[in-house]
């Protein structure tokens, strides 16, 4: 079917369901599926605006499969949520699953004390980290409020235990001045992480050794010679780059960040970033009157996957195909960890 006919067919079935069906569309979609949805933005932000839509039955999450996860485990009873493609995971939640996470969890705790220590998750994780955090008295932040996470946390326990990302983790921890003597790796393939005992009782952040491999391509040389060809521009890359691609940058934080410091800088200016390469293409189309470049073009497939084909299937099997659910043990403390976060914004 050409692609014209599949977008009509889409409209067709957006116009029949009305407010009953919302599309979600993450930051990182290509622009064709942007077009047809209702709401863009991150992970978070979308799922609580679905929620919160009453009128809202049919929930179509065009992200990754963590996202309409979290969309699933805030949703309302009569709500259902479905992915487009079954198959967008997320190679950085992939890294942390829940065996995996509860044998590190035993074995620190064991070293230390479960009342020391404050598991704390990024929502790139799936539904069953979430739901240890909640239960171990942890929660769940986002790359916008990481530094505020962490503050909760010290405020109640001495140490964090951070997952899945390392390069969020540490990138937090060096913004709010923690020695990074303090800050260890923990590596899941080894025992203890790959930690003595001694440095684990020293420590007061424990990074899970997860990465996101759309945003750790970017190096300090790819910055360098963005400065040589581009005195005047200023770079902005996501908090999950590595630690040295975040030092030298102008400014680092999550795609809403992003957004808005492009949303910020004056016409004429130039902007460099250092996220998914289909948001960058984006902001350029829609700030025609300055120049945004991407500090190189690092693509996200598991985003790609979603299609306007997989967009318009998912559409004619409304309520049925695709749909994602979570256990209700593991939506009840995936959902307390959720509600500490939004603590939070208070
Ligand atoms: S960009 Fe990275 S963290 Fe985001 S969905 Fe893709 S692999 Fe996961």
């Amino acid at each position: 079917m050409e692609n014209r006919e599949v977008i009509k067919r889409i409209r067709d079935i957006k116009d029949r369901l009305g407010k009953e069906l919302v599309i979600l569309t993450h930051h990182y979609q290509r622009s064709d599926i942007i077009d047809l949805g209702d709401y863009r933005g991150d992970s978070f932000g979308l799922s609580q605006k679905a929620a919160a839509d009453n009128n809202a039955r049919y929930i179509v999450f065009c992200g990754v499969y963590f996202m309409a996860e979290s969309a699933a485990i805030l949703a309302q009873p009569h709500q259902t949520v479905q992915i487009p493609d079954i198959e967008a995971g997320c190679w950085m939640s992939d890294m942390a699953d829940q065996v995996m996470v509860e044998k590190a969890w035993d074995e620190v705790t064991a070293i230390t004390s479960r009342d020391e220590i404050t598991p704390l998750v990024y929502m790139n994780s799936d539904a069953f980290i979430k739901a240890h955090c909640g239960r171990n008295g942890g929660l769940v932040c986002t790359s916008s409020n990481a530094p505020k996470a962490f503050k909760w946390a010290f405020d109640r326990r001495e140490r964090i235990f951070f997952f899945p990302d390392e390069h969020l983790g540490r990138n937090t921890g060096n913004s709010m001045n923690i020695p990074s003597d303090e800050m260890i790796l923990w590596d899941p393939e080894l025992p203890l992480g790959g930690n003595t005992e001694k440095a684990i009782r020293k420590a007061r952040v424990y990074l899970w050794k997860g990465y996101c491999l759309v945003h750790t391509r970017f190096r300090t040389d790819h910055i360098q010679e963005a400065r040589g060809k581009y005195p005047n521009g200023k770079i902005v890359v996501h908090p999950e780059c590595i630690q040295e691609v975040v030092a030298l940058a102008d400014a680092a934080g999550s795609t809403s960040f992003i957004v808005k410091h492009v949303e910020d800088s004056s016409p004429g200016s130039t902007v460099i970033i250092g996220t998914e390469i289909n948001l960058i293409k984006r902001l350029s189309q829609e700030y025609p009157d300055r120049t945004i470049l991407p500090l190189m073009e690092s693509l996200c497939p598991n985003m790609y996957k979603i299609s306007p084909e997989k967009l318009l299937t998912t559409l004619e099997h409304i309520g049925e195909h695709n749909l994602v659910t979570v256990q209700e043990d593991i939506k009840e403390n995936a959902g307390l960890a959720l509600d500490r976060m939004l603590e939070l914004a208070g």
